[in-house]
């Protein structure tokens, strides 16, 4: 029998969207790194853990960062009853680069209008970053 594969994961480990192999023995193999779990749900389990150091992460750069629309900056939309999450990669004077952080986003939602990322006008992705600004300030008074 042949192993069966499941696609398109985050790695807990190497963090790489990827495939896993799927042993005999049950067991799920990173065809990235080649960290094996034990359990579907230890891989699971893994996953949230990552997601939320990955959050974690990228709001403290946040801080690092300061306010305003900076090349780095991560915000979040929300999606449904999930959040969208982005990161500022490029900013020029009319149109500003985004890219989906799906390696935050546990649910996988994404924004409609912004989808998987790409070019929008800088005052709009402004307007996200200052109100995700203000949300940390909020978030840090308390
Ligand atoms: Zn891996």
């Amino acid at each position: 029998m042949e192993n069966r594969r499941i696609e398109q994961w985050f790695c807990p480990e190497c963090n790489a969207k990827t495939s896993f192999i799927k042993h005999k023995d049950s067991k799920y193999e990173c065809s990235v790194c080649n960290t094996t779990y034990n359990k579907f749900s230890d891989l699971i389990d893994k996953q949230f853990e990552r997601m939320g150091r990955n959050c974690e992460e990228a709001m403290n750069k946040n801080k690092q960062l300061g306010k305003g629309l900076v090349a780095g900056k991560v915000f979040y939309l929300p999606v449904a009853d999930g959040r969208a999450y982005y990161e500022v990669t490029k900013v020029g004077p009319r149109s500003t680069t985004i890219k989906f952080r799906e390696d935050i986003a546990v649910d996988d939602y994404m924004d409609m209008v912004l989808g998987d990322g790409g070019s929008f006008p800088t005052s709009r992705i402004e307007h996200l970053v200052c109100r995700m600004d203000g949300l940390q300030e909020i978030f840090l008074l308390k």
